[in-house]
């Protein structure tokens, strides 16, 4: 298939990209890949887009994204892209069921949930780990859980996960949250969530099934002691790995693997191949954001086939 501008992934920035091109008549196609609206579907209430005060639910937001995008006409494919040839222009990419040459690329693959490495994580994986909490935390109902991290999204799953569970750790390795005030609050003043300072888990046991976690607090110091927790789920919330792997033999990216947009365009290292959303975001990582980079994107790609038609 050939098109002016392909965009791959359905996050806020390639539904925005595929409104915007498709408006500018780039006949856009969008390979919306396995997650269909990306890490917002795992979500529950989005409190901060604007435009809605009461908030809104992710899959909603992202349904509606969609249904915008389809309205211009943009050309929505299932698929992975797995393979691309960015050395000449068509650029040729390829999913695991077709081949796409593309005058423009638009890469808003956004990024995955990081695991911390230990081998008892795979063990328990689909019982008793997961990096979801509006995803698994129904089969939680009455236990004990353990949440990993201090940022933004392990505060608002510990807050979601205590209104379902009977107690909530929030397992956290420095000593202070890196999340915003708000959910910090909601944290603190929170009489379900125990929250562990200076942290870290070093191991999981149970049974078949997970039935707890083993801890080290005050690592290498004076203080370090080891200890065990019960908990019958444990929810990594330790931040994202951005989904640049098929790409990275052509654009540059930095040494976390996020692709580097140059100055104040989506343009990567490669003309004519843009990125946008948390793909290219190491700062921000905000829906809202990633939209506004998939219209920066797609203005970007408008311009650049324009300028460069035979
Ligand atoms: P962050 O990078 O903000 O936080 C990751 C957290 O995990 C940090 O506390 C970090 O610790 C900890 N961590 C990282 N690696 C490990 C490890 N190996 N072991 C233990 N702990 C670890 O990621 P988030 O996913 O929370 O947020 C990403 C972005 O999305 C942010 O900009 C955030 O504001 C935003 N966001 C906003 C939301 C909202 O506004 N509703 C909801 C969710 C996310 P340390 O602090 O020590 O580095």
């Amino acid at each position: 298939m050939k098109t002016k501008c392909l965009i791959i992934g359905s996050g806020p920035a390639g539904y925005t990209a595929a409104i915007y091109a498709s408006r500018a008549n780039l006949e856009p196609v969008l390979i919306e890949g396995y997650q269909p609206g990306g890490q917002l579907t795992t979500t529950g209430e989005v409190e901060n887009f604007p435009g809605y005060p009461q908030g809104v639910d992710g899959n909603m937001l992202m349904d509606d994204l969609r249904k915008q995008a389809l309205r211009f006409g943009t050309n929505i494919q299932n698929g992975q892209v797995t393979k691309v040839d960015f050395s000449k222009r068509p650029f040729t990419l390829t999913t695991d069921t077709a081949t796409y040459e593309a005058d423009t690329v638009i890469i808003s693959t956004g990024a995955t949930a990081r695991y911390l490495g230990l081998d008892d994580e795979q063990k328990y994986m689909g019982m008793g780990v997961s990096a979801c909490a509006v995803c698994d935390g129904f089969f939680y109902r009455d236990k004990i859980v353990a949440v990993v991290g201090g940022g933004d999204s392990a505060c608002e799953e510990a807050t979601y996960l205590s209104g379902i569970c009977k107690k909530v750790y929030l397992i956290v390795r420095k000593d202070y949250l890196r999340a915003s005030k708000v959910m910090q609050r909601r944290v603190l003043d929170n009489t379900k969530i125990t929250v562990l300072f200076n942290s870290n888990v070093i191991g999981l046991f149970g049974d078949p099934v997970l039935e707890g976690a083993h801890i080290i607090e005050y690592a290498g110091t004076e203080r370090e002691q080891k200890y065990d927790i019960p908990i019958n789920g444990l929810f990594l919330a330790i931040g994202h790995d951005p989904n640049s792997k098929p790409f990275s033999e052509y654009v540059a990216t930095d040494p976390q693997g996020f692709i580097i947009a140059n100055g104040q365009s989506q343009a990567t290292s490669v003309p004519g191949v843009f990125a946008a959303g948390d793909v290219c975001d190491p700062t921000y990582q905000q829906a809202v954001v990633a939209a506004a980079s998939g219209c920066k994107a797609a203005l970007d790609a408008e311009r650049f086939y324009i300028e460069n038609q035979a």
